[in-house]
């Protein structure tokens, strides 16, 4: 990044990260039907549901910080499974936002992980143009780990959702977690989720993240051999979905061909902020959200029951993760080779393996950034001498 050092707090801000979000994730409930090995979210089991009044306080702050001319926020329904509230509750909570969707200013999608949908689910998300991302792990013998709390395996309830999204017409993406199974998989993988008719597939390599601290993540080595088959792959199906991770790969080698490479590095990191069910804000990662520590205050940076989220984000340099995570940037500025393309990637990853925010390399970067550069790399040095 060109911008000299600054010793002006808000500045040294705002020279990472943007002050207005692209997108706001909104937890409506931490409860999750499932009960998946690797999952992060302590509170997956506690039944509670984000009342009316957050969603209205989110959209009234949504309003201020957006006009009709600029791209729409994303409003992310994530983090527990959004669809155990029940088709009444979630409806009420998106009424608030119709007039914003109606005018193009934010655009709703859900994460989920598929086992409730049904039709009526499919009318309700079609209604109000809500983009849905299913979470599911491959075929049946990868997907073992994506389990209900009597440890019955959900992959015959996911695909009975997924049915029902194709049958409604309702386009769909998936994201994968990668474990050290489908690691060694990728074509199974790759060729199960395009077999289930997905738009676009995102694949995250099972890390250290909340609660889910327990299993070895790979070595650098098996994860780029991984991303390599993925090349290979992707190479062989130019008629398979995108892959999320090749293509902004593909949009950084681009913007270094044509000359336009600068916006790819003046691009600031989202602050995404998180609301929780009790309305509390929590920035740069919603792993964050719920994980308790009195070191860092919970992580809170405010509540939008009793602040806007401009306010909320008018204040954000003075927390301390966030102040640590900037530190981790310049860190990872001056010491990494990957800087250019990575840009520092994600603060939670940090913090669960390192217990700090200044931290700069962490497994997730090295199997995701690192390994899938080092592949690109590899794949290009033998296409060009062969
Ligand atoms: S690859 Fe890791 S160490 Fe390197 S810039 Fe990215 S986050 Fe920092």
């Amino acid at each position: 990044m060109a911008c000299p050092p600054t010793s002006d707090p808000r500045a040294r801000y705002l020279r990472w990260i943007s002050d207005r979000p692209r997108q706001v994730v909104l937890q409506p409930t931490t409860f999750c039907n499932l009960d998946c090995s690797y999952c992060y979210l302590p509170g997956r089991a506690v039944k509670n549901a984000m009342p009316v009044e957050v969603a209205a306080a989110v959209a009234r702050s949504v309003t201020e910080l957006t006009d009709a001319s600029g791209p729409p926020v994303r409003i992310i329904w994530h983090a527990g499974e959004p669809l155990t509230l029940g088709r009444v509750r979630f409806a009420e909570l998106l009424a608030p936002f119709e007039s914003l969707r109606a005018e193009g200013r934010v655009q709703h999608a859900v994460q989920t992980n598929a086992t409730l949908i049904d039709d009526r689910w499919c009318d309700l998300l079609a209604v109000h143009g809500v983009r849905v991302g299913v979470s599911v792990d491959g075929p049946r013998v990868l997907n073992a780990r994506r389990v209900d709390r009597a440890g019955r395996a959900a992959f015959d309830r996911i695909l009975r959702g997924i049915g029902a999204l194709r049958e409604y017409g309702l386009p769909f993406s998936v994201i994968s977690v990668v474990s050290r199974e489908s690691l060694h998989a990728p074509e199974a993988l790759l060729d199960h989720l395009t077999a289930l008719g997905c738009r676009s597939i995102g694949l995250n390599i099972e890390e250290y993240e909340g609660v889910n601290t327990g299993r070895a993540v790979p070595d650098l080595g098996d994860a780029v051999d991984f991303w390599a088959r993925v090349l290979t792959w992707s190479h062989h199906r130019p008629d398979a979905p995108p892959v999320r991770e090749l293509d902004r790969l593909g949009s950084y080698l681009r913007m270094t061909r044509d000359g336009t490479r600068p916006q790819w590095e003046d691009a600031r990191h989202d602050p995404i902020p998180t609301v929780t069910a009790n309305g509390d804000v929590v920035l740069l990662s919603p792993e964050l959200a719920d994980t308790r520590t009195s070191a860092y205050d919970d992580f809170r940076a405010g509540n939008i029951l009793r602040q806007p989220l401009a306010a909320i984000l008018a204040d954000a340099h003075r927390l301390r993760y966030v102040t640590e995570f900037l530190t981790g940037l310049d860190n990872c500025r001056t010491s990494c080779d990957f800087f250019d393309f990575c840009r520092g990637s994600q603060a939670g990853n940090r913090y669960f393996e390192h217990g700090t925010f200044t931290a700069t390399e962490t497994a997730y970067c090295r199997s995701t950034e690192q390994a899938l550069v080092i592949a690109a790399a590899d794949t290009t040095r033998k296409d060009t001498t062969a």
